[in-house]
This record gives C-alpha cells, structure tokens and sequence, in this order.
C-alpha cells in the first residue's frame, strides 16, 4: 500500500464514504477507504427510512454489503484512522495509525482526496454514559430528520447547548407538541426565544 499511489482516498466507511468508493471503482480508478472503526452509524439499531431495507435493519448490515461491494469491484480497505493530511503538490501523503495502543503508522500516497468523515454529535454530559448507547435510536435521538417521525405525538424532552437551538423546538413543532426544553442552565435564553416557547405552550 505504501509503494503506489492511489488515484483516490477516501477517508471514512460510512455510507457516505463507501458509495463514494463504490463509484471510484466504477469509473475504473484506483481508490483506498480508510476507516477507523466505531463511526456513529454503528449507533443506528434499526433504519427505518431506508427505500428496499426492513425496518429492522440495523446500519452494521448495510455497511458490511457495502463494504463487500466496494471490495469486490478490487477497492482497497484500511482499517485505520487519517491523523494528518500533507499536500506535497503530485499527490496527498496520509499519515494513518493502523494500531491505537501500540502507535503503528502507515503513509498512503493519493492523488485525490475525499473527505466522508461524518459528524461528531455533542451529547450532554451523563454520568452514565453507557445508557447513551442502550437508547440510541430507540428513544433517545440525535436527528430529527431521520427520527422526528419517531417523536409523533410523545412527550418530546430536547436537550439543546445554545440560544439558537431552541428554535429546533419550533421545528420538531411538526411532529409532537409535547416538547420540554433543556438548557441544563449552561447559557442565557433570549427574552425573545422565551417568548416563542412561551407561545407554543412549551415547558423549559
Ligand atoms: C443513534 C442514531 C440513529 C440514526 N438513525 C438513522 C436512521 O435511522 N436513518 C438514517 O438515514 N440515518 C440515521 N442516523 C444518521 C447516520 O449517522 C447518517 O445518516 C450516516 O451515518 C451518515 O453517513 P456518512 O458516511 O456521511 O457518515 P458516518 O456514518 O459518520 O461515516 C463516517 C465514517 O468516517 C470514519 N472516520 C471519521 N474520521 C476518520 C478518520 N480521521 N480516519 C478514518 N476514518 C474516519 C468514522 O469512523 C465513520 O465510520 C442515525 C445516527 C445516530 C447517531
């Protein structure tokens, strides 16, 4: 791996990162996925909005067929995470640790590079954190695109860490009027979000 140079990187398996991979090969090049495991489809127990899937389908499903599409149309996987990105003008030199405890690293030569790393969700401090993951996508939820319609007319609690989120309560408005927000007291609300949740009757 360290010896070619790969028309393109991908960095990140998710869905996201392993179409992407999947149309690379497609168009005939030569691409590389790195992963470095526990990304946070691994949360999602069960997809519910996915066109040709049960609802019961958890996302680790979908990514192994994934993963067992790209490499049979001969990608090429790396279980490891990208630390760092270097231009060296020709071509992207990664430089990827492929062994947590022990710090092992590899350098990846690319050509292209393509960014499918996702995105980290804040969460509340807990002192229980292992209820996070026991309530992920069942009744604790972190998007309400992909979830809201799981809201629908239940007693909704939203945790938001900014002035700015709580106007997500006006949105989740369309599934559930039952909302009680949560600041944990960590900023100063606006007269004039008070007044909005005021108005929808929504506890804080
Ligand atoms: C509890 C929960 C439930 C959800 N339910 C649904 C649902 O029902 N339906 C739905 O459509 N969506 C759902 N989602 C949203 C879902 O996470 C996204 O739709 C989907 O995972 C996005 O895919 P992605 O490839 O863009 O990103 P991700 O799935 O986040 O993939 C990014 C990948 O990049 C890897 N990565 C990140 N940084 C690096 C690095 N530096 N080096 C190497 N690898 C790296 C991560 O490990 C990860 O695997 C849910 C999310 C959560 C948390």
């Amino acid at each position: 791996m360290q010896d070619q140079i790969y028309d393109c990187t991908v960095i990140g398996g998710g869905a996201g990162g392993l179409s992407a991979g999947i149309y690379l090969q497609r168009f005939l090049l030569n691409s590389l996925i790195l992963e470095k495991g526990k990304g946070r489809s691994v949360w999602i127990q069960n997809l519910t909005n996915y066109l040709g899937t049960a609802p019961e389908t958890p996302a680790h499903k979908i990514l192994k067929q994934g993963k067992e599409h790209y490499l049979s149309l001969n990608g090429n996987y790396l279980n490891g995470f990208a630390e760092e990105v270097f231009d060296e003008g020709e071509y992207f030199r990664i430089k990827v640790k492929t062994n947590k405890k022990q710090a092992e690293y590899r350098e990846i030569k690319s050509k292209y590079l393509i960014a499918a790393s996702g995105i980290i969700d804040l969460l509340p401090e807990m002192d229980n954190m292992r209820n996070v993951y026991d309530y992920a996508g069942y009744n604790l939820h972190v998007c309400m695109v992909c979830d809201g319609y799981e809201m629908k007319d239940k007693i909704c609690g939203l945790f938001v860490n900014s002035d700015e989120r709580i106007e997500t309560a006006l949105a989740l408005k369309w599934f559930t009027s039952k909302i009680i927000v949560f600041t944990n007291n960590s900023f100063a609300i606006s007269l004039e979000r008070q007044a909005k949740l005021e108005k929808h009757n929504f506890k804080l």
